[in-house]
């Protein structure tokens, strides 16, 4: 792989099983945007030609993965498959405590309701919605204080996805024994899949080790942030990415973790930690509401595919082309008039829609917009993250995520084509007004209408 020199960086596999993709008519797009509210997330995936709404539990496993599947312990307390995958965690991250749950947002219910009492505060770079959802669920108080660059689209810092650390210090100072809990979310989803450096990460674990704070990672996507720490982060060209990821686990007191994004299975999560005395109230709340800790609410097959996943995760050759496949789509918009986040992140290319469509304001949602334009002229189904989905974001951002080794540079293009339609209209394009929405994440099933 080193002494790779082509311009293409070819999909580092090969495919031995295929899926059909729909192809349908305008009229039909036409018909299945209006039958459901304008809200992508209602559609059925038969009504969708390429779908980059989700990275999440969208991959393809390898052959090694459904290999393992196969070989699964389905024993309901001491299951091999569990062994197999603790003993994968432990060498990656080091934790002392390994939870397997059923997905991300499990580990953040569990960390909520057993750690997180009403009124006390959870400081993040940028907590994830489902992350946020769990932490006022639980009464407690969500803050974001990403670096001031996160909001800036144009910028093309290497790690926007950094945390604030003067916020953090000042926190830390006049209201130390409001915080109950400090995350960094890596990469940070929110502000347009943005890496977390290790420096970063250095000074958030020092400062609350300091002030007695638990620090956790949210490391949904922790090879991708290995990966551009390992090519963007003076010193760590040398590192491996099993050696940088295992030092940002150390760095924490542990992790939740979505392992339907890096673990490239498509169900399945962790909860992880060093805390001897948050592992007991974890574990108790893990069998009220998941399973027994050795299944956690997954297959036994399931811990058996992720536990090969997540070293697969972390193949440089994989990462190589990975990121530089999401940087030609991202430089591909832009070559169609798209404005697009810079840097491009590591699992998405996020569209600045409202640069784009500048005539329509963030209280008409025009990342919504823009994604149901790309439904409707070519099948693209991708998801507004902007107001709708974050009232407190400050971007009006349509994302495209890629899922892992699905789709081939040829979709890619098809993608961009599709972009270049919508560019072209950009100036016809109206706004929405909410129809119907539920109390929490509204995005999932809100209703619009055209304004
Ligand atoms: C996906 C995700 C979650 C939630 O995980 P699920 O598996 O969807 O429940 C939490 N944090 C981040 C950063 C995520 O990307």
């Amino acid at each position: 792989m080193e002494d790779w020199d082509f311009k293409t960086i070819i999909e580092p596999f090969r495919i031995k099983m295929v899926e059909d993709i729909p192809i349908l008519t305008r009229a039909q797009r036409e018909a299945n945007l209006d039958r459901v509210g304008h809200n992508l997330f209602r559609l059925q995936s038969s009504e969708v030609t390429i779908d980059m709404l989700t990275d999440s539990g969208t991959g393809a496993m390898s052959g090694n993965q459904w290999g393992a599947l196969a070989n699964g312990d389905e024993s309901y307390a001491g299951s091999r498959s569990f062994a197999q995958l603790h003993q994968v965690v432990r060498r990656l991250t080091g934790y002392q405590h390994i939870f397997p749950v059923h997905q991300g947002r499990a580990a953040e219910r569990i960390m909520a309701r057993t750690v997180l009492p009403p009124g006390k505060v959870v400081l993040n770079n940028t907590h994830f919605d489902t992350t946020r959802a769990n932490i006022e669920q639980a009464g407690a108080i969500a803050e974001d204080i990403p670096v001031a660059l996160a909001h800036d689209p144009a910028t093309t810092d290497a790690f926007k996805g950094d945390m604030d650390l003067d916020a953090l210090e000042l926190a830390l100072a006049t209201r130390r024994d409001e915080i109950a809990l400090v995350m960094l979310t890596m990469t940070n989803n929110a502000v347009g899949g943005q890496p977390v450096s290790m420096a970063n990460i250095e000074a958030v674990s020092a400062r609350c080790r300091a002030a007695g704070v638990p620090f956790f990672l949210d490391a949904a996507r922790f090879a991708e942030n290995a990966w551009f720490i390992h090519t963007r982060e003076p010193g760590y060209a040398d590192w491996s990415l099993h050696q940088i990821a295992r030092r940002f686990f150390e760095l924490s007191d542990g992790c939740t973790m979505s392992a339907k994004k890096d673990g490239i299975v498509h169900i399945g999560g962790l909860l992880c930690t060093n805390k001897d005395d948050w592992a007991d109230l974890f574990r108790n709340e893990l069998i009220l509401g998941e399973g027994f800790i050795t299944y956690g609410g997954l297959a036994g097959r399931d811990l058996a595919a992720l536990a090969v996943g997540l070293d697969e995760a972390l193949d440089p050759g994989y990462l190589r082309y990975r990121s530089r496949s999401i940087a030609y789509f991202a430089e591909g918009l832009e070559s169609v008039g798209v404005p697009v986040v810079r840097p491009p992140g590591g699992h998405a290319v996020f569209v600045n829609a409202g640069a784009l469509l500048p005539h329509i304001p963030p209280e008409q949602f025009p990342g919504q917009v823009f994604a149901a334009a790309m439904y409707l002229e070519g099948g693209v189904r991708s998801v507004e993250v902007g107001s709708l989905m974050f009232p407190e974001a400050g971007l009006e951002l349509c994302r495209l995520a890629v899922p892992r080794r699905v789709y081939t540079q040829s979709h890619v293009d098809y993608v961009i084509e599709v972009a270049a339609r919508v560019a072209a209209k950009a100036a016809s394009l109206r706004g929405y007004q909410i129809v119907e929405a539920p109390p929490f994440l509204r995005h999932f099933l809100a209703t619009l209408a055209p304004l």
